[in-house]
């Protein structure tokens, strides 16, 4: 399969992708092939899907493979495969390495991953550069690694962190891909940010629809994105009408993704919850928006 960072290299339009979860138990497998089914991502011109590890409560990880084996196969889309440094030792790692390789994945999303509590310490991987650095070592993978608009939750200091994206650049890392943001201006900040340091790794911009309260109030707490002032409103606009605040939020996406594009970014990367019905409402829409644009 293709290594992602050629598809950024080779392709004139953005590249379009989507990150799915493993379900948390084994037997919700087969309803989530049906999602993906049901999007058809080959026919929606769906560059690569990524598929997350270890997040969400998902406690078996030879699903994330399983899926993105699937995703190669049956659909012939390129899969990206997360892996994180938590509770990774080098002996798991060159195990898990041989495994995805076996499995025809050539693109990893190399990550520290969210700590268990906060007096776990990993001294093998503390930071997702020293696990990208030890992929790049030991295997031919391509690498992505994750980027904050706003900063990271964990770190007190707001924006982007330079020196932190330059480290994981030079462990080795081919590409990026953002951290969902609601309000633009964070992004384009980045972008500034990035070209000022002669940062020319591509990056794809993080969207996630908003779907319901619930999910708003998780993701920001977890995250710590910002909330502008339009949003809010509208989530109180339609809190007690889920219908209306799905579709309210899609739109918002829209326009987040319209915007974008006009800005050019290299790549936009939806956060879609193993929703199919979001993603077959706005895959289309976005197709047509680069369509017009004649990239
Ligand atoms: P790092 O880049 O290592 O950063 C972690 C913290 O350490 C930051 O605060 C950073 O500022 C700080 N730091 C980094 N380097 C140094 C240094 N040299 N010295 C001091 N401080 C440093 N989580 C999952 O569990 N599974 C997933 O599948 C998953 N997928 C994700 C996909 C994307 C696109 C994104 C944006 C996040 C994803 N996450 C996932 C969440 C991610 O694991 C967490 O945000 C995690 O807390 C940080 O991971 P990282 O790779 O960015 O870590």
């Amino acid at each position: 399969m293709t290594k992602i960072s050629e598809i950024y290299h080779t392709k004139s339009s953005p590249v379009l992708s989507f990150e799915i979860f493993p379900p948390k138990k084994e037997s919700g497998i087969t309803s989530l092939y049906q999602t993906l089914d049901e999007v058809n991502p080959q026919k929606m011109g769906v560059d690569y899907i990524s598929v997350t590890y270890g997040a969400g409560g998902s406690g078996d990880n030879t699903m994330t493979r399983d899926l993105a084996q699937y995703i190669q196969t049956h659909f012939g889309v390129t899969a990206l495969h997360h892996l994180t440094g938590v509770n990774q030792t080098p002996e798991s790692l060159r195990d898990n390495l041989a495994k995805i390789k076996q499995a025809g994945i050539e693109n990893i999303l190399a990550l520290r991953g969210d700590l268990p509590d906060s007096d776990y310490v990993n001294a093998d991987y503390p930071y997702a550069k020293d696990l990208i650095c030890d992929i790049k070592q030991a295997s031919t993978f391509n690498i992505g690694a994750a980027i904050y608009p706003e900063g990271h939750v964990d770190n007190p200091i707001t924006g982007i962190s330079v020196a932190g994206i330059k480290e994981k650049i030079a462990s080795g890392t081919d590409f990026l891909i953002s951290q969902f943001f609601f309000e633009n201006d964070v992004y384009y900040h980045m972008q500034e940010a990035l070209k000022n340091n002669y940062i020319k790794v591509p990056v794809s911009a993080g969207v996630m629809p908003i779907i319901s309260k619930a999910q708003v109030e998780r993701m920001t707490y977890m995250i710590g994105s910002s909330l502008p002032a339009r949003l809010v409103k509208m989530i109180h606009k339609y809190e007690n009408n889920s219908d209306d605040l799905k579709k309210a939020g899609i739109e918002y996406a829209l326009e987040q993704i319209q915007d974008l594009l006009d800005h050019g970014v290299d790549g936009i990367h939806l956060y879609a919850m193993n929703r199919p019905n979001v993603l077959k409402s706005m895959l289309p829409i976005i197709n047509q928006e680069i369509e017009s644009k004649h990239f």
